[in-house]
């Protein structure tokens, strides 16, 4: 659980407790109820009692290790941590209960619907875990399963080479809308013989 003050001149949740808010008396105080929506108000996270912060402090010897090892760099931010490295981009944004943590991940493929101002660009991982390190740990895997299987690029201009899957799908492609072009001309030659058979027993029948 967040909080903050009612006056909306101060615009930072925090944790309740934060020695910050030790001269606040309880009744100057709102529960945040959803971090996201706070922080697409304007608010940001208080850097004193930030619980981002204070799970980095914990782990930051060998977050810092490991990402030196690895390539990887991180920032702490007053809305999430924000991670990069030479392939991807992401964000370990707290939870509304405090002790929770969420991964995010810059779109390589869609934007998804739903997404938070401060998280445009990026999309939920659906990965959880207690403590920060193996979200690095994740991070670091999932760059090297995107080496080992790069998405594909999209090709535009650049016609197939004869013999590849896309060559064959174009052909497959051109087959089709030439069989359905003579199907097309079959049944325009039969309307036309209808029609001019119709105007000639009319004329028939007139004449
Ligand atoms: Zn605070």
């Amino acid at each position: 659980m967040f909080v903050r003050r009612k006056e909306h001149h101060h615009y930072f949740i925090h944790v309740p407790g934060c020695p910050f808010l030790s001269s606040v008396p309880p009744e100057d105080l709102v529960q945040v109820e959803n971090v996201a929506t706070a922080f697409s108000e304007g608010y940001e996270m208080c850097s004193l009692c930030s619980p981002l912060r204070q799970k980095l402090r914990v782990e930051e010897e060998r977050i810092s290790a490991f990402c030196q090892e690895n390539g990887i760099t991180y920032v702490l931010c007053n809305k999430y941590i924000a991670v990069s490295t030479p392939l991807s981009q992401w964000r370990i944004v707290i939870a509304d209960n405090e002790a929770d943590t969420e991964l995010y991940h810059r779109n390589t493929i869609r934007q998804e619907p739903n997404i938070p101002p401060f998280l445009t660009h990026y999309h939920d991982q659906k990965i959880r875990f207690p403590r920060l390190l193996p979200y690095f740990q994740y991070i670091l895997h999932h760059d090297n399963y995107r080496l080992r299987r790069p998405l594909p690029e999209k090709r535009k201009g650049a016609p197939p080479k004869k013999g590849s899957q896309r060559y064959r799908k174009l052909m497959k492609q051109k087959k089709q809308q030439e069989k359905s072009r003579s199907a097309r001309k079959v049944v325009a030659m039969i309307d036309n013989l209808q029609t001019k058979g119709k105007s000639r027993r009319k004329t028939r029948k007139t004449g």
